[in-house]
């Protein structure tokens, strides 16, 4: 059996993925702005909001969602203007 000291052919195997790219996935991901927390695949009654570039887009989760709602609807009406 050779020996094949001296050879440096397999040094380098230009298979190898050079800039390997991390594994992002194309999932979106959808995390409520309010509290953070990732929406449940599958779950439903969340809000999206699109932002002013559409590239961004703003979630929230049903939780924050009736928070938001119920400070709007109870808003101080001091403000009577009629
Ligand atoms: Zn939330």
């Amino acid at each position: 059996m050779p020996t094949a000291r001296g050879s440096c052919a397999a040094a380098i195997d230009p298979s190898a993925p050079y800039g390997r790219q991390p594994a992002v996935l194309t999932v979106e991901v959808v995390r409520c702005v309010e509290c953070g927390r990732e929406k449940d695949s599958g779950e439903r009654g969340w809000l999206t909001v699109l932002a002013h570039s559409r590239a961004l887009r703003i979630n929230y989760c049903p939780e924050c969602m009736t928070d938001i709602v119920a400070r709007a609807t109870v808003l101080p009406d001091d403000g009577d203007e009629d």
